[in-house]
């Protein structure tokens, strides 16, 4: 049996921000208590010193439909990889 030295990097398929570990979600209070909702940042950027924001008020409802955006640090990254 022989071994190799290729070296191999796993890859992390990340179809919402919400399954990226660059993801900060910061509390959205309300008048009402019983309202959960995040502010999603992308700590990846460095705008706004705490990461570029993704989305505001985020309820546990709304993360199926909040898709990861066009400026996302990886997908340019990985863009550029393939040229
Ligand atoms: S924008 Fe990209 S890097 Fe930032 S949290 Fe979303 S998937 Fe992760």
């Amino acid at each position: 049996m022989g071994t190799s030295n290729k070296q191999y990097q796993p890859t992390l398929v990340i179809k919402s921000c919400s399954d990226c570990p660059n993801i900060r979600k910061e509390p959205q209070y309300t008048s009402d208590s019983w309202e959960r909702a995040n502010n999603w940042y992308c700590t990846e950027t460095e705008l706004e010193n705490d990461g570029k924001k993704i989305a505001g008020y985020v309820e546990w409802m709304d993360i199926k439909d909040i898709k990861v955006p066009e400026w996302c640090p990886l997908r340019i990254k990985r863009k550029k990889e393939k040229v």
